[in-house]
């Protein structure tokens, strides 16, 4: 994987209304894309997202905090959205550097209120997501049912691409409706019926694959991804999977779904027109989270445009920082890395003073991706950069 190949990274959060499984959901994405070996649960306090003991005893994510991991080839940062409603402002600050989200909701809860709340600020923020109903393996869960209350209240094109094999305890995976591959004989016919509704449904809203659900009577795998990618893009349709993250069901697939239907940073217009996602680009990066750990004060950044090295002196709104260290996050380790180019999530040390929301850029090449910013305090936050 080349480290500038664009196409390869997702930036992405996970939104959710507290309690509908973000957490679990992170745990197992990390695990399976190999970051942790050791499989954390929420209830022994273990999980390696949440850092903070205040948050381990209050039983939610309180801070933001990126990820790193790989999937097939992709290099995935996730960056954790606080759910409670008290901190709607992080969350918002959170959804100015992904390009993507996946939207959990709970399979007997459907839409919750503040599942609403937080859908309403990814629109303002314009970003692409996909869903994923979790906890199907609890009692009363009901997929149908949850996707009722996403088209009630959210959006008006979900598209299951998935189909739930047995129901509440006796769940036990899921058919994706694209490849119908190993499908058990007794849910054939209904994933042949369900795949034909979700072909209705994608020609409905997408011209190429009307074209071809004329023409020959159906839609094929390859075309219903390409239209579900950019109906996901355009926001004009919500493609939908389901799951039990508590038991491991349906995440290979959720993590298959963030590759193939979640934009890259090539994919999102440029932040400005002139500060394009390119490594030789003049540096523009927005710092979205400030922490103090025990070995100093770290500085999230996304970059957006051009290489951000070790050593290099930058700009912050006239003000000169220089980036002592560069550091890639993994989960709850640092690794030190020479550079980050457009596109990446990292934490840097060194600027003494640069605060949330300041843009960190190439001196005599100054822009400014947010409005300046007069007051934000440091998160302290015990962490050890290693
Ligand atoms: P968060 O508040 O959204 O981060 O939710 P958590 O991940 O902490 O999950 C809330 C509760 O739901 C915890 O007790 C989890 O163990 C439980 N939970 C999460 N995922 C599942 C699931 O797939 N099935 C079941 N039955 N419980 C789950």
């Amino acid at each position: 994987m080349r480290t500038h190949d664009l196409t390869t990274v997702r930036n992405l959060g996970i939104l959710a209304h507290v309690d509908a499984g973000k957490t679990t959901v992170t745990e197992r994405v990390l695990h399976l894309a190999g970051v942790t070996h050791k499989q954390g649960e929420v209830h022994d306090g273990t999980t390696v997202t949440d850092f903070d003991p205040q948050e381990r005893d209050r039983g939610i994510t309180i801070f933001a905090a990126a990820v790193g991991c790989t999937w097939a080839g992709h290099r995935l940062t996730l960056i954790d959205t606080p759910g409670h409603v008290d901190f709607t402002a992080e969350v918002e600050r959170s959804l100015r550097v992904l390009d993507g989200a996946i939207a959990v909701f709970d399979a007997v809860a459907g839409v919750e209120p503040q599942s609403e709340t937080v859908w309403r600020q990814a629109d303002r923020h314009g970003v692409p997501r996909i869903a994923f109903v979790n906890k199907l393996d609890r009692a009363g869960a009901d997929l149908d049912a949850a996707v009722a209350s996403i088209r009630a209240r959210l959006h008006p094109a979900p598209l299951v691409v998935q189909l739930p094999i047995g129901r509440e305890s006796a769940f036990t995976g899921v058919v994706d409706l694209l490849r119908l591959d190993q499908v058990p004989d007794d849910v054939l016919a209904e994933a042949r019926r369900r795949r034909r509704v979700l072909e209705e449904a994608v020609a409905e809203l997408h011209p190429l694959a009307l074209e071809e659900f004329c023409a020959t009577g159906t839609v094929s795998a390859e075309t219903l991804e390409k239209a579900l990618r950019e109906l996901t893009l355009s926001g004009d349709g919500l493609v939908v999977l389901c799951g039990a993250a508590y038991r491991d069901r349906g995440i290979t697939e959720l993590l298959d779904a963030v590759v193939a239907y979640l934009p890259s940073p090539a994919d999102v217009p440029p932040v400005r027109p002139d500060r394009p996602a390119d490594p030789a680009a003049p540096v523009a990066a927005l710092v979205f989270k400030v922490v103090a750990t025990a070995t100093g004060r770290l500085t999230y950044l996304r970059v957006y445009s051009g290489t951000l090295r070790k050593g290099d002196q930058v700009s912050d709104a006239g003000r000169t920082e220089r980036i002592a260290r560069v550091l890639r996050v993994q989960a709850d380790r640092y690794s030190e890395v020479d550079s980050a180019v457009a596109g990446d999530i990292v934490a840097v040390a060194g600027p003494k003073a640069a605060r949330v929301g300041a843009t960190l850029c190439a001196p005599g090449a100054e822009v400014l991706l947010e409005p300046p910013v007069t007051a934000d305090p440091v998160v302290s936050v015990a962490v050890e950069a290693r």
